[in-house]
């Protein structure tokens, strides 16, 4: 029996055309994903709002989500339309306000050789209510690891996609910075300049502009990131986009993390141990508390996903209608 602990109000997955009580497993143990990461998967969140739950910017993340598939050259048997309406149909069956939404595409039981020749392509679909990603604690901003392991290169893999494998990576690492007593892990690229949360996006603040890095340092161009640049312009702030050095990270006046799960969330301490050969070296930024640019740009977030801004409703699906 699968227990709901750690996805609280599970009740139903989708698999195929049916759904299937939350406790109730029924993958093959040699399923081609499970051995070789051979997967692709969305994160998507829906907020309750004062028109009942709306899933935020649902349109990107299936295109994203079939992209994935093409990268992983999965030949997906349902189009977009289709899965937009299995992604509502599992909110409205699980009868959830706000929740975390996990579409998964895989190769599923066939052979277990590297390429999937007799696997077919099945999807599954299950959301719970997942809060704070990072905790509860972590709007009072979070210490960050600089781990030692670079950034897979863009040049290495299409960095536009959320593949299943890929996300090792993000794991190892993330393991590594609470080993060292840190919330999250903080990814350098090869050239050594700043690249990404295992999950999350980030973003700088100094000298009055807020900056954030590319696709061309080694990261994926998240949803948030994209909507918290909409967000910065329409409220006035300075954007830029361009490599982040780490030295401009460490001295930042303000930073944070963006993303799906993540939501806004300020980092306040860096812990630097991208070399293995030094002792790392722990630093503040700014005074060490989540700063007003931060604070403006997470609340306003916050508002939008919650349906309260009006002119930003073009982002929100309404599952009732
Ligand atoms: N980078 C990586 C590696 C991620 O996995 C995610 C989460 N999808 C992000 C950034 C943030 O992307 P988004 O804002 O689309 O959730």
């Amino acid at each position: 029996m699968f227990s709901t602990t750690h996805f609280p109000k599970a009740l139903k997955y989708w698999h195929e055309g049916k759904f299937y009580n939350w406790p109730d497993a029924h993958v093959h143990p040699m399923a081609h994903a499970l051995h070789y990461g051979s997967s692709v998967f969305e994160g998507i969140r829906a907020y309750s709002t004062a028109r009942g739950p709306a899933i935020f910017r649902l349109d990107e993340h299936v295109d994203r989500f079939l992209h994935s598939a093409s990268v992983a050259r999965m030949p997906v048997p349902y189009h977009k339309e289709k899965i937009v309406e299995i992604i509502k149909l599992v909110l409205r069956e699980n009868k959830l306000e706000s929740a975390y939404i996990r579409p998964l595409l895989f190769f599923a039981y066939g052979n277990l050789g590297l390429v999937p020749k007799y696997c077919p392509v099945e999807m599954i679909v299950g959301t719970w209510e997942w809060d704070a990603y990072l905790g509860e604690k972590a709007a009072n901003g979070v210490g960050v690891y600089i781990v030692p392991w670079r950034r897979v290169h863009f040049s290495q893999l299409d960095m536009r996609a959320k593949l299943g494998g890929f996300y090792i990576q993000s794991t190892i690492v993330g393991l590594q910075a609470r080993g060292q007593g840190c919330d999250e892990a903080v990814f350098l690229n090869i050239e050594g300049r700043v690249a990404e949360g295992p999950g999350e996006n980030i973003f700088i603040f100094k000298d009055g502009v807020l900056k954030t890095n590319d696709m061309s340092e080694s990261i994926l161009e998240g949803i948030t990131r994209g909507s918290l640049l909409e967000i910065a312009r329409d409220l006035g702030i300075k954007t830029k986009i361009g490599p982040i050095e780490k030295e401009e990270f460490l001295t930042a006046e303000e930073a944070f993390f963006s993303g799906t799960a993540v939501e806004v969330v300020p980092i306040t301490h860096i812990t630097d141990g991208s070399d293995p050969a030094d002792q790392p070296v722990k630093y503040s930024i700014g005074s060490g508390t989540p700063g007003p640019v931060t604070a403006r740009l997470r609340n306003a977030y916050l508002d939008i996903v919650q349906g309260k801004i009006k002119a930003h409703e073009k982002w929100l699906t309404f599952i009732n209608g």
